[in-house]
């Protein structure tokens, strides 16, 4: 009962005299010269120690916003940051199969040549593309516990369109979530400097070629070299091309979703050696390698 009360003084003590003055002195020790005063009430005090401590809980807050700081944040890591590990993905493997031949060619120039022995084997000729390929027995070489789980979300995927919340404000390629085409075999992967702006993927015959975002048709038509073909407008300068088809589902100025049907794969064209689906896309003005975003398997 005692204690309760002693309780209750000392928080009487401690508020109910908020707005009481104090006196802050500092003091010479050796003039006993008054230094520095403060008038000081404990209202005073708390609301010091208030600001101060939001003054430094905004710094703090303030520089990891703008500094790198934030990248030690778990789960920050940018979209941007996924997208520069493929692209360097890429570049080490290119790096590795030059250095590879590299090799070759040194042991061949130095040890080879100038002692006279037997060259290495560097025979670089390709199998040829697209030869005598039997469209109905591609292999399907997946585990049945795999092709359960490919049933369970392949349906899934079929209704789960993508919406784009694009306002204007571009994010890069990495904001796009890729709905694939079709699945197949790529046989003759993306080649800027060979002309090839896309990919060539040999699926099974009449398979559906899908659309890989929301976005409207803008082109529907049958031309010489690339057969039927449709193109698609995404948002955010994306475009996707698909050549060869068999038959167009879609005509000029349709709008389309993500996964909706746009067309039969076919082998129709001049510039075509099989049937497959040859897909580009195009991303502010520049073609893009398709399988750096989408898995066609
Ligand atoms: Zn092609």
């Amino acid at each position: 009962m005692k204690a309760k009360k002693q309780e209750k003084n000392l928080f009487k003590r401690i508020f109910s005299n908020v707005n009481h003055k104090y006196k802050f002195v500092v003091t010479d020790e050796l003039t006993y010269e008054d230094m520095l005063t403060f008038r000081l009430s404990r209202m005073n005090l708390f609301m010091l120690i208030g600001f101060v401590t939001i003054f430094a809980v905004s710094i703090t807050i303030f520089f990891i916003w703008i500094t790198p700081l934030k990248e030690f944040i778990p789960g920050y890591a940018s979209v941007d940051k996924v997208y520069q590990v493929y692209i360097n993905q890429a570049r080490i493997d290119s790096l590795r199969l030059r250095y590879d031949q590299e090799v070759v060619y040194r042991e061949n120039f130095y040890k080879r040549i100038l002692l006279g022995e037997d060259l290495y084997n560097t025979d670089t000729i390709l199998p040829a593309r697209n030869a005598e390929i039997d469209y109905n027995n591609i292999p399907d070489v997946k585990s049945d516990r795999e092709k359960q789980l490919r049933k369970k979300w392949d349906n899934v995927n079929d209704y789960d369109l993508v919406y784009s919340n694009n306002q204007g404000v571009s994010r890069g390629i990495g904001q796009f979530v890729f709905y694939t085409p079709v699945r197949g075999t790529i046989t003759n992967g993306f080649d800027a400097l060979e002309s090839h702006f896309g990919v060539d993927i040999v699926c099974k015959n009449n398979e559906t070629i899908k659309s890989t975002l929301d976005g409207r048709i803008i082109f529907s038509e049958w031309t010489y070299q690339g057969g039927y073909v449709i193109t698609i407008q995404h948002d955010d300068d994306l475009i996707s091309i698909y050549k060869h088809n068999s038959t167009l589902l879609k005509k000029q100025g349709d709008i389309v979703k993500a996964g909706d049907p746009i067309a039969i794969v076919g082998n129709t064209g001049n510039l075509t050696s099989g049937q497959h689906l040859h897909f580009e896309l195009w991303y502010k003005n520049n073609a893009v390698n398709p399988s750096n975003f989408i898995t066609f398997k």
